[in-house]
């Protein structure tokens, strides 16, 4: 693959789960990305940056080794990796609130579990062998891992693994396997890695500007933009409960002395909870707004 060295790279999972959120949230964060699905990499316009479009497995090695700067892949996938290659140089620089799911193991609905102790001596099948055996391994259970590199749930049926370890969202697919999950190996999501590898300070820089923009969008997913109207007496419990807020804007109402107007960016979801208890201390009008574009 041709890689042009003044160019920021990121590695995204050309199809499959985390596919359209990867480019969703960088058209987000203000990237013209140039159509063409099919291609294995895109130009973004406004930007010295280029997307990679690859199997998620291949995402971690791409940025280990610097081939790409930045890289969005399930922590899953990402743990796998590092668990063979532990010297491997990247970081987690953030969550990405999607992709979310559990590697989990299942077994057969008519099988009576009682803990993990019952996997001694039976086989497990999965596509995440490492992390599996770290889980065995700390519970000092001997079990042998089958490693299959898909279609895991269907191990059982085909007599392969007793047991499957696999990943689950809803878990529909084991329900329909006749599987019920039984431990939890690992939660995970799609986090944004970074390579350890130094940039020459162009890159540097565009690094910093990508990195606080894709923090924007995070944060603005979750925050709302409050306003309300409350009496002098209750603002210090108003304050108090809106979520995630910094110090709110007050300013006082016109024609009514000792009311104010409170306005202020919240951090966490806010709730219809939240709304209620505002209202129980005093709050009325009160307005939430979504934010389109935030930097901090
Ligand atoms: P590729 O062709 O890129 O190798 P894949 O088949 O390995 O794709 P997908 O099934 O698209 O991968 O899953 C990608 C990631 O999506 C997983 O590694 C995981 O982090 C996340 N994910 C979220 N929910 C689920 C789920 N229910 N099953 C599997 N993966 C899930
Ligand atoms: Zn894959």
């Amino acid at each position: 693959m041709f890689v042009d060295s003044q160019r920021l790279h990121i590695a995204v999972q050309k199809s499959g789960r985390l596919a359209d959120y990867s480019r969703g949230l960088l058209r987000d964060a203000g990237l013209k990305i140039q159509n063409g699905k099919n291609a294995l990499t895109a130009r973004v316009d406004n930007f010295p940056i280029d997307l990679m479009f690859v199997r998620d497995d291949d995402i971690p090695t791409f940025v280990a080794d610097g081939v790409c700067e930045f890289g969005m892949v399930g922590l899953n996938v990402l743990e796998e990796f590092a668990l063979d290659q532990p010297e491997a140089r990247f970081d987690v620089v953030a969550p990405l609130g999607f992709g979310r799911c559990a590697l989990r193991i299942a077994a057969p609905e008519a099988f009576a579990y009682s803990g993990p102790e019952v996997l001694a001596g039976e086989r497990i099948a999965t596509s995440y062998p490492r992390l599996l055996k770290r889980f065995l391994d700390d519970r000092g259970i001997d079990a042998t891992v089958v490693k299959m590199t898909g279609a895991v749930e269907l191990a059982p049926r085909l007599g392969i693994a007793r047991f499957v370890c696999d990943l689950v969202s809803t878990g529909a697919t084991l329900e329909a396997n006749g599987l019920v999950p039984v431990e939890t190996v690992m939660e995970s999501e799609a986090v944004l890695v970074r390579t350890r590898r130094a940039l020459n300070p162009e890159k540097q820089e565009l690094s910093e500007n990508l990195l606080r923009r894709i923090e924007g969008v995070l944060a603005t997913q979750e925050s709302k933009y409050i306003m309300l109207n409350a009496p002098e007496a209750a603002l210090g419990q108003i304050s108090a409960i809106l979520p995630g807020a910094e110090a709110p804007t007050i300013i006082p109402l016109a024609g009514t002395p000792g009311h104010f107007a409170v306005h202020a960016v919240c951090k966490e979801s806010v709730f219809w909870e939240t709304l209620q208890k505002l209202k129980a201390a005093g709050a009325s009008a009160i307005l939430v707004m979504p934010i389109e574009k935030m930097m901090m």
